[in-house]
């Protein structure tokens, strides 16, 4: 019985990367609101011209928005087992609105990523993103891949990972999320792990604190 997992972190600490690994390892869904929000705006739905604005600028969507998308997805019959939650809940008024759609089942597993300011500017400025499929790619040895390993679409800059957006979601970061880690930090449930070592280190961090957990998650939400 995995249960549900949120990764948190500043943008750019390798939550996406992570959260997909730990989902496919333990076979249960990915649940990120920034790629539903970027599918949205992709396909120019209602909600997508909604929200594309407040995408770009860097700043939050409204908690409302965020909190029926997410009310919908943990509706679904393939989130029962658990989720990996990545990006919600982003302020605390998300994160109390996650604990009442838990209600009466297991607290989530709450991993923090912890990543320097300087590393976070440079990998974001330092990432392409597929515009098809989504896959964000790093440079390596000084150049990017030329197209998308797995579907061969365009590598593209994500349009909120130009430098001064990057320092607006920073921003909005540190005010409205991170007092985020003070609201988990209480639980049994919480820990904070360093997102700086390689991907494979830090799934490796991830997956031993989840194994060590787990198995411990007495607590019900009430
Ligand atoms: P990152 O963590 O790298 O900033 P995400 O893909 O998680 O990127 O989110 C991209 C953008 O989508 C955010 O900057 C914000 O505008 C919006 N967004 C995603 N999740 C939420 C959320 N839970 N609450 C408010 N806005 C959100
Ligand atoms: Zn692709």
């Amino acid at each position: 019985m995995p249960g549900h997992v949120i990764i948190l972190g500043p943008p750019g600490a390798g939550k996406g990367t992570q959260a997909k690994r730990l989902a496919e390892t333990r076979g249960i869904p990915h649940i990120s609101t920034g790629d539903m929000f970027r599918g949205a705006v992709q396909s120019g739905t209602a909600l997508g011209k909604q929200v594309k604005a407040v995408l770009d600028s860097g700043g939050l969507v409204t908690d409302k928005i965020v909190i029926d998308i997410v009310r919908e997805r943990l509706a679904q019959p393939d989130t029962r087992r658990g989720v990996v939650l990545d990006g919600f809940p982003r302020t605390l008024s998300q994160a109390q609105d996650l604990d009442e759609l838990l209600h009466g089942q297991y607290g989530p597993v709450v991993i923090d990523l912890a990543v320097s300011d300087e590393d976070i500017l440079h990998r974001l400025s330092s990432r392409r993103m597929c515009e098809k499929c989504g896959t964000i790619f790093g440079v390596t040895d000084g150049s990017f891949p030329s197209g998308c390993d797995r579907c061969d679409g365009k590598l593209v800059q994500r349009s909120d990972d130009e430098e001064s957006v990057v320092r607006r979601r920073l921003e909005v970061y540190r005010r409205d999320t991170a007092p985020l880690i003070d609201f988990y930090s209480e639980r049994a449930t919480f820990r904070g792990i360093s997102g700086t070592d390689a991907p494979d280190a830090v799934a490796a961090a991830v997956n031993s604190v989840i194994d060590e957990i787990a198995p411990a998650v007495g607590q019900l939400i009430h």
